[in-house]
């Protein structure tokens, strides 16, 4: 993921390019395999330089920005590890152009491997394109690495769309409350056996479809 989620990708956001990226990690999350469109998916997501060949047997965790979506990687992974059954989470991963929904699906594997599939799912233009944004982890507005929403300084979050061109220049990335609570969710109900409580999947809030 973000870092897979410093989503700007102004180049490429007028087509619906990314279609499916895959990696298997091991259990010290080493990417072993890449593939379907990472290079591009990398690209968009703040990783120039972070090409298939230069991201083999690195960590996956150096490739994500903020410590919150580090921590709940690694936690969503360590369930699956765990419980050898497959999750499922949704997130948005918006280019400055189009709203763009994935489904990230963990799968266990042979010894304590894991896949993990990112697929688009949705993808809409965005009527005003939103300002290009780049993750500064000094920034003091915030962005949700999982919903995308913003937060200034004082006011709630706010969906990207909502604030047209005045989306804010530097980000710093972190996990909003909401999807804090469905990440653990998904954790709780994979680890108990049960289907989750609420939209792990499916969307987000009002603009689900
Ligand atoms: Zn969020």
């Amino acid at each position: 993921m973000q870092n897979l989620k410093v989503c700007e990708d102004p180049e490429t956001s007028d087509t619906v390019k990314f279609q499916q990226v895959y990696f298997v990690l091991d259990k010290e999350f080493r990417l072993l395999w890449v593939g379907g469109e990472w290079d591009d998916f990398a690209n968009a997501n703040g990783g120039q330089n972070a090409q298939i060949n230069d991201v083999l047997s690195t960590s996956l965790l150096d490739h994500i920005v903020d410590q919150d979506t580090k921590r709940a990687m690694v936690r969503l992974v360590e369930a699956v590890m765990d419980v050898q059954e497959p999750l499922k989470i949704d997130y948005r991963c918006d280019s400055p152009e189009m709203l763009r929904r994935f489904q990230m699906t963990v799968q266990p594997m042979k010894e304590g491997r894991v896949l993990v599939v990112h697929d688009l799912r949705d993808a809409q233009s965005f009527k005003v394109p939103l300002f290009p944004w780049r993750h500064n982890p000094h920034a003091d507005e915030k962005k949700c690495s999982f919903c995308n929403r913003v937060k200034f300084v004082g006011k709630d979050w706010q969906t990207p769309e909502s604030l047209g061109d005045s989306h804010p220049d530097d980000v710093a990335f972190m996990l909003c409350g909401d999807c804090e609570h469905r990440v653990e969710e998904a954790i709780s109900a994979l680890r108990d056996g049960r289907k989750p409580l609420g939209a792990i999947t499916g969307g987000f809030s009002s603009d689900v479809t």
